[in-house]
């Protein structure tokens, strides 16, 4: 597997400007004879869209909802991290590498993750333009905030709904391109194989999935911006559609997938209520700029909280944190509230919450003034617990919530298998082994808006590109292996149902490969996978037919997918024998209990290549190299 990461050499200022003075370049009049598919329109694949048709390329983008404008993008709360130093505090492109290299436990490529802190300050300018309502200061200036692992203000956001804002941004430019005919947009289509011809990805067969037609779409190159996969684990704050099914396909077809077992659990989530819950629901990290999180100090005291004075409380991250506070990156509140859980000091039903608690900051500021900055959210979590946060702490515990692994690219966003780009959380590229909060929208953008407009063209100029069309046999080949998958999911007819087998899996994963992992735990889960797999492709019951609309067959493909794909995180967490970021290794930790990392051993990128139905993964490494920063404990205290 050819694993050249292409980062240009020189002064890391330099990098990606003199990589764009090397580009190749498609001319204007050329433009239109390229057709560009783009799988997804969240806010990675819709920026990516609208862009390429703005600049002359015939694109066609799909997604799997009803309209692209319910990308999962939607559901981002707080806000998108940029280095403008609005506020003076000594922000620069250089610290938000530097917090972003860290953060991400260097496990990340110095020069993505640069080029992406230089572009950040060019996605404010580009979604202003396009009307997204940032909150603003009294004077009229875009305001910020802060969130975990920065010691500046560098979020920009819109109330809690950011993420839907700059989707609606996004949105209008696709929308606009649609319109003029340069965007032919597939909405309710899903991916379901990847199209290689001679060694270069050319094509996708997708389902409609309402007349259940299956459908083959060739074209020039394959951009996929089809987010990441934290539904693996059944309970997510993920919407229930996110999925890896696209990702995993092109795995099949030779793409490496980079790091898989890098997950990020979020501190912030309402509690899990029952047994019956199919999602978990985020309460923004943003919240953290004003709840101050604790517990009590006695376990089992089951006191109002109102009722407990402030000498029998833990605030257990002002205490151990406290430069970084309430606001400490998202890996190490989390682990905070489970060690807290785990000593019986956890509060509400079953013990596995910890309080994050406004009453100070209501005091200090204002009930007005909290509910101007997160009234939305707190609407959100009253509607859910019954319970008002202006009067009572909210209660939160960490949940699956985003996924640092994915199709593994090059500087250029390509895979290793020509022609094939890979945008957004789908990819692996800038945020190591745990992602800072508001930097996932920011990536998002700038490789759709900045990145990849550049580089696309350095692939269409260069390649030779013969001219293919959907009567090629390995689009004939692809729908048939489509349709006997469909057509075998529905022949079991089986007794239990996709759900429980989904669920199943989750509380596997999340049990011996969340939050915290052994090896004991990983060997288990890798016996239990196969044979949770094996009992369903005998034993799944999948009602209705392929030809109509029949959301039990889609979710049976994407669970099937995840049972292959389960496996192969654990198999990626069983070898790295390290701790760093979100992946936490029960056997790796200092003493004091913090994440201990090998770099001898693991300072790299982990690339797996699939080789064959029921045959063992091959496992290459991009070593990564740190000339820039220096590779120092992540310390945050
Ligand atoms: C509740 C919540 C709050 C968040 N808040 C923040 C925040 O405040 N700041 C921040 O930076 N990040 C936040 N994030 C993370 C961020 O929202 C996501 O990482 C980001 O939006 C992903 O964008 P994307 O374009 O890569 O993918 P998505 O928005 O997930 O879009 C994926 C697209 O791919 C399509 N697709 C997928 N598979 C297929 C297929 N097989 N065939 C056809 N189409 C397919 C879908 O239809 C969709 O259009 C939050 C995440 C959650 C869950």
């Amino acid at each position: 597997m050819n694993l050249d990461a292409k980062v240009p050499g020189g002064p890391l200022e330099d990098k990606w400007d003199r990589h764009k003075k090397d580009l190749r370049l498609v001319s204007p009049a050329n433009k239109r004879k390229f057709d560009v598919i783009i799988v997804g329109s969240g806010l990675a694949g819709a920026s990516a869209a609208a862009s390429l048709a703005e600049l002359g390329y015939n694109v066609s983008c799909f997604c799997f909802q009803d309209s692209p404008r319910r990308a999962h993008s939607i559901a981002a709360q707080g806000g998108i991290n940029a280095a403008k130093n609005y506020q003076n505090d000594g922000d620069s492109s250089w610290r938000l590498f530097h917090d972003t290299i860290k953060g991400g436990d260097f496990r990340a490529r110095e020069g993505n993750v640069y080029r992406l802190a230089q572009v950040s300050a060019n996605i404010i300018d580009q979604c202003v333009a396009q009307g997204v309502p940032f909150a603003r200061e009294y004077g009229g200036l875009l305001a910020n905030r802060s969130f975990g692992g920065a010691q500046v203000s560098r979020t920009f956001y819109a109330r809690g709904q950011t993420g839907q804002q700059l989707l609606i941004g996004a949105y209008q430019a696709l929308e606009r391109q649609i319109g003029k005919g340069t965007v032919t947009m597939y909405s309710r289509h899903e991916m379901l194989e990847l199209v290689v011809v001679n060694g270069r990805a050319r094509g996708i067969v997708a389902r409609d999935l309402v007349t259940g037609e299956m459908q083959s779409f060739a074209a020039h190159t394959v951009v996929l911006g089809t987010g990441g996969y934290g539904n693996a684990f059944y309970l997510s704050t993920n919407a229930k559609g996110c999925n890896v099914t696209a990702a995993y396909r092109a795995y099949k077809k030779g793409a490496g997938f980079a790091n898989p077992c890098f997950t990020q659990i979020h501190p912030t989530c309402i509690p899990v209520a029952g047994d019956f819950q199919s999602k978990l629901t985020l309460m923004s990290e943003s919240l953290r700029n004003d709840g101050r999180v604790w517990v009590p100090k006695r376990a089992g005291d089951t006191r109002k909280p109102a009722d407990i004075p402030e000498a029998e409380r833990d605030y257990y991250l002002e205490r151990k944190y406290p430069s970084y506070g309430n606001l400490a990156p998202r890996d190490i509140a989390s682990r905070a509230a489970k060690e807290a859980c785990d000593d019986g000091l956890g509060v509400g039903p079953g013990g596995r919450g910890v309080f994050l608690d406004f009453s100070s900051a209501i005091k200090r500021l204002g009930e007005d003034t909290i509910r101007e900055r997160y009234g939305n959210l707190f609407e959100m979590y009253e509607r859910i617990t019954d319970e008002n946060p202006y009067q009572t702490p909210m209660r939160i515990y960490p949940a699956v919530h985003y996924t640092m692994g994915g199709l593994w690219v090059d500087y250029n966003l390509m895979s290793n298998l020509p022609g094939l780009h890979v945008i957004g959380e789908a990819n692996f590229s800038d945020h190591g082994a745990n992602r800072l909060g508001a930097s996932a929208l920011m990536q998002g953008l700038a490789d759709g808006y900045f990145i990849l407009p550049y580089t696309i063209g350095d692939y269409l100029a260069g390649a030779k590109l013969e001219a293919v069309d959907t009567s090629h046999q390995a689009f004939r080949d692809a729908e048939t292996e489509a349709n006997a998958r469909l057509g075998k999911l529905l022949a079991i007819d089986g007794t239990r149902s996709v759900d429980s087998f989904h669920k199943e899996l989750g509380h596997i994963l999340w049990e011996k490969c969340g939050m915290a992992r052994d090896r004991a735990g990983l060997q288990e889960a890798l016996a239990r996978i196969p044979a949770l797999r094996a009992e369903f492709w005998e034993n799944v019951k999948v009602p209705g037919s392929a030809e109509t609309l029949n959301q039990s067959l889609e979710k049976a493909g994407r669970v099937a997918d995840f049972l292959e794909f389960g496996e192969l995180m654990c198999s990626d967490a069983l070898i790295r024998e390290e701790s760093c970021g979100g992946h936490f290794r029960t056997e790796y930790q200092t003493e004091d209990g913090e994440a201990l990392r090998d770099d001898d051993r693991f300072a790299h990128a982990a690339v797996w290549e699939y080789q064959g139905e029921n045959q063992t993964p091959v496992r290459h490494i991009e070593p990564l190299t740190f000339e820039f920063v220096k590779l120092a404990t992540r310390s945050y205290k």
